[in-house]
């Protein structure tokens, strides 16, 4: 489109008149109205018949039916007004079946983003709607958040604002299942950021390709074909976690930006599932868009030809390779990849490609493999400038470190074919991080940087009916999110409290303290204490901190309202994996262990928590068709049994040494390096084989997926911690890709993961609805007029209204420009006040 052709954004962003009429005359009694729990829809608004029973309630339901309900399992309907309200945390009635309704409602209506609080929630549409042009950006610059319809621009815009304001670094922290449109919001969180920080000049040392707003944009191309693929839930799953940080200058221009990447999913490299593929550049690559680039790699034009990455579906519905081929390659060159470094990138994945032809074979069981021809291996040979024949006698008979002496070591079919799948994902996972870092260089422009606006575009909780390392991985990086979420509501809620003078205790965070401390004691002198514990530390500090200079307030303050402290179950959960001794400490110990197993591994764990620690608990039998879990752990989102069989192995990523030193001798230079930092023969260590543990000398210098992990996911909440956060939780609405189709069930389990009904109970527990004195007055004044005209300010005639519909002293309380109000009073207020009019 043309910026003055495009299509009105404004159908998808705001309720229309003509539905806002309907939805306003729609037949409501607040006495009777209420929602209950149903198998297909999750709830249904019925009609109470008879409440006269203490324990049910006779409820009539949409098809006249008659049931009794327990009375838990009803909750009340909001009046008509509420009808796809834009913030939720405004409804009057906060329960599971109004939030979900509203959802629905708005999400029918074509209306994809709604608040919660502190929370934006963003329904994947399955359909593009004109909500990211520039039509739609001009909407949001510079608004406040009340001004403009729910919209990521609006958290984006917000971001920004807040960070010309104050100086303050900020973070867009994005969550959700796969599928749920994770990577889409971030894509146009940066569109926007690319916009309203455009410098709209080319770089003085550039070669006059892009803007460095181009850049940014660009780098998706790059990633994209890396690191996506189709999933039977998405047809471009990003298989990575990302945090993109965007620095602006003094005066709010972009000055660069830079990626830090999480776990890419390396055993996709290799094998796919039946209606799944590999990552798209092997797919792109065989397209054939570069002229010529098959035959110069020797390779045919058959994807069938490379078992690797045909195991499952080799096209997908609305992916055209042969363009998105062209796309990447011209993304390398705004990215400023020279030719050299792009041909010797794609004979990386050519070569990935062919080593899963080399064939081999053996006479005995448990004898020495050979070599079943050598062509793959010339190929391989030529596209990483190494010796062919070399390869091969370096994968049968691999020369160990004993000592000071090399020995070289037998190696059966089995080890062979599992050590040239370990070389391909090991060279495929290298290859990423190098771009990745590649990127950054591009990206980093040596301009004056005063702040910068972080997002973070990462996998959500998962829950399979097999969950592995993988999903610990996840899992526990969504623990610590969703602690970081309710520490920050936590704080705010707080201040607003005490900004509003209103009276409340503060919970003592010191037994919250006292807990750790007493960990630390206990486990001084275990080896990596400190690491693991910087972020509970540093939350830690913070809460004793705030409770310190809170007491001083309430000596001043009449005192009757005590918060919870919320963020403490996750607390113990966090502890359990990574304290010492805790899960992810274990698994590490026995990494390093020579003679580890899966079995040594599993008794370990059992005999520091079974019966211990009350978040690990023995798992449920499987059902049939399920496998067998080892051990479980209950998270904030749900108890998970976990499979740990192979963790240690995939901790510990062995690689053939010795052709790791021949691949560092190779002539193609990028290959060098990006083994330059793996040691190959050096270290004094031995290659795992066929999954068996391999042995490592003490003090060897390596580190462990998790290990690195670790420290990874501890510098990223450290940043978090220092930025002002925004969050939106994503939610895939079905299964089958269906544009404006709810499965009521699927989006209640989101909601229970991902926090937001969480958020919404906590809110409960405050004060969740508030508004400010002249609007009380304006709305209310006709429930004591001649108390409230006597009164000039506003807070007093609120009072005297209170006083005078004689309104229990805990259902409110009375700040210095606004009343605050429990869930649910401002219903009975509305009632007094209709029964008024
Ligand atoms: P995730 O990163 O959470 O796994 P994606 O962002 O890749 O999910 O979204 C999956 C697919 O859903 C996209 O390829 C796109 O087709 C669709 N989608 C997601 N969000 C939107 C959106 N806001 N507008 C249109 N389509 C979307
Ligand atoms: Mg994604």
């Amino acid at each position: 489109y043309k910026p003055d052709e495009e299509p009105d954004p404004e159908p998808y962003l705001y309720v229309s008149l003509e539905q806002k009429r309907i939805d306003a005359t729609k037949p409501y009694d607040s006495k009777t109205a209420c929602w209950v729990p149903d198998e297909k829809e999750g709830y249904v608004q019925g009609k109470i018949i008879d409440a006269s029973n203490d324990k049910t309630t006779k409820v009539q339901l949409p098809n006249f039916e008659e049931k009794d309900f327990k009375k838990d399992q009803i909750s009340q309907v909001n009046p008509p007004k509420y009808e796809k309200v834009e913030d939720m945390s405004n409804l009057t009635y906060l329960n599971d079946a109004s939030v979900l309704h509203n959802l629905k409602q708005r999400y029918y209506n074509k209306l994809i983003y709604t608040y919660s609080g502190l929370f934006c929630v963003a329904i994947n549409p399955y359909k593009r709607f004109p909500i990211y042009t520039l039509r739609a950006i001009k909407i949001y610059l510079g608004k406040r958040r009340n001004e403009v319809p729910p919209h990521i621009f609006a958290l984006s815009d917000g971001a920004y604002s807040d960070m010309m304001a104050n100086g303050q670094n900020q973070s867009i922290l994005i969550t959700g299942e796969s599928g749920a449109g994770k990577t889409e919001n971030t894509k146009k969180v940066i569109t926007y950021f690319a916009q309203v920080g455009a410098t709209g000049k080319k770089k003085a040392q550039d070669d006059g390709k892009g803007t460095l707003e181009d850049q940014i944009v660009q780098t998706n191309p790059v990633l994209e074909a890396f690191g996506n693929a189709k999933t039977t839930r998405n047809d471009n799953s990003s298989r990575f976690g990302k945090f993109i940080r965007i620095h602006f200058g003094p005066l709010g221009k972009l000055a660069g930006a830079d990626i830090e990447t999480y776990l890419l999913e390396k055993a996709r490299v290799i094998s796919q599932g039946a209606m799944e593929r590999s990552y798209h550049i092997f797919y792109q690559i065989m397209s054939d868009a570069i002229p010529g680039l098959i035959d110069r790699m020797n390779m045919v034009k058959d994807i069938y030809a490379y078992h690797y990455v045909s195991q499952g579906k080799t096209t997908v519905n609305g992916i055209d390779d042969d363009e998105e081929m062209k796309m990447t390659d011209e993304a390398f060159d705004i990215l400023k990849f020279s030719q050299t470094e792009k041909d010797d990138i794609y004979s990386i994945v050519g070569a990935v490609m062919v080593s899963g032809e080399m064939k081999f074979k053996q006479k005995g069981r448990e004898e020495q493999a050979e070599a079943d021809g050598t062509a793959e291996g010339d190929i391989i040979g030529k596209l990483l400038g190494i010796d062919g024949p070399e390869l091969y006698k370096n994968l049968l008979k691999p020369r160990i470190k004993v000592g000071n002496e090399f020995v070289t070591q037998g190696r059966n079919k089995d080890q062979v074919y599992y050590s040239v799948g370990a070389l391909a994902k090991g060279m495929y996972d290298r290859l990423f991080k190098w771009l990745v870092k590649k990127v950054n260089v591009t990206l980093d422009t040596k301009q004056k940087r005063a702040s910068f606006i972080g997002v973070l575009d990462i996998f959500g909780f998962e829950i399979f009916d097999f969950n592995g390392f993988e999903q610990l991985c996840i899992n526990f990086t969504n623990e610590k999110l969703q602690q970081f979420f309710n520490h920050h509501m936590f704080v705010l809620e707080q201040e607003e409290y005490k900004r509003e003078e209103i009276d409340w205790v503060f919970m003592d965070f010191g037994m919250d303290l006292q807990a750790c401390i007493d960990l630390m004691e206990k486990f001084n002198g275990f080896e990596q204490l400190c690491i693991n514990f910087t972020n509970e530390k540093l939350q830690q500090f913070f809460n004793h901190h705030m409770f310190v200079l809170e007491q001083e307030e309430y000596k001043k303050e009449e005192i009757n309202w005590v918060f919870m402290d919320f963020g403490m179950d996750l607390q113990a959960c966090i502890e359990l994996m990574e304290k010492p001794m805790g899960v992810l400490s274990i698994l590490e110990e026995e990494s390093m262990f020579p003679k580890a197993t899966d079995k040594t591994f599993e008794d370990k764990l059992k005999t520091n928590h079974l019966g211990k620690s009350a978040l690990f608990v023995k798992p449920k039998p499987p059902k049939p068709g399920q496998s067998e879990a080892h051990f479980a752990i209950v998270h904030y989102a749900g108890t998970v049994a976990y499979n740990l069989t192979g963790w240690l192995e995939k901790n510990k990523d062995p690689l053939n040494d010795t052709v790791v030193d021949q691949f560092k001798k190779g002539k193609n230079a990028l290959l060098v390096e990006i083994f330059a930092d793996h040691p190959g023969q050096s270290a004094p260590k031995e290659e795992g084989g066929g999954g068996k543990g391999g042995k490592r000398a003490k003090g060897s210098a390596f580190q462990t997926v998790s290990g690195l992990y670790k420290e990874q996911l501890n510098g990223l909440m450290k940043t978090l911690h220092a930025t002002s956060p925004h969050f939106i939780r994503c939610i895939i609405p079905n299964e089958m890709k269906a544009a404006g189709v709810i499965d009521a069930h699927l989006v209640m389990h989101q909601l229970t993961c991902n926090g937001v009904l969480e958020g919404i109970r906590i809110c409960r527990k405050g004060f969740p609805n508030r508004m400010m004195y002249h609007d009380f007055r304006h709305r209310y004044e006709i429930l004591a007029p001649k108390e409230m005209r006597a009164c000039k300010e506003g807070k007093d005639a609120c009072a005297k209204c209170m006083e005078k519909i004689q309104l229990d002293a805990d259902k409110y309380r009375l700040g210095l420009t606004k009343v605050f109000f429990r869930a649910g009073v401002l219903g009975d207020m509305e009632e007094l006040r209709d029964d008024v009019l």
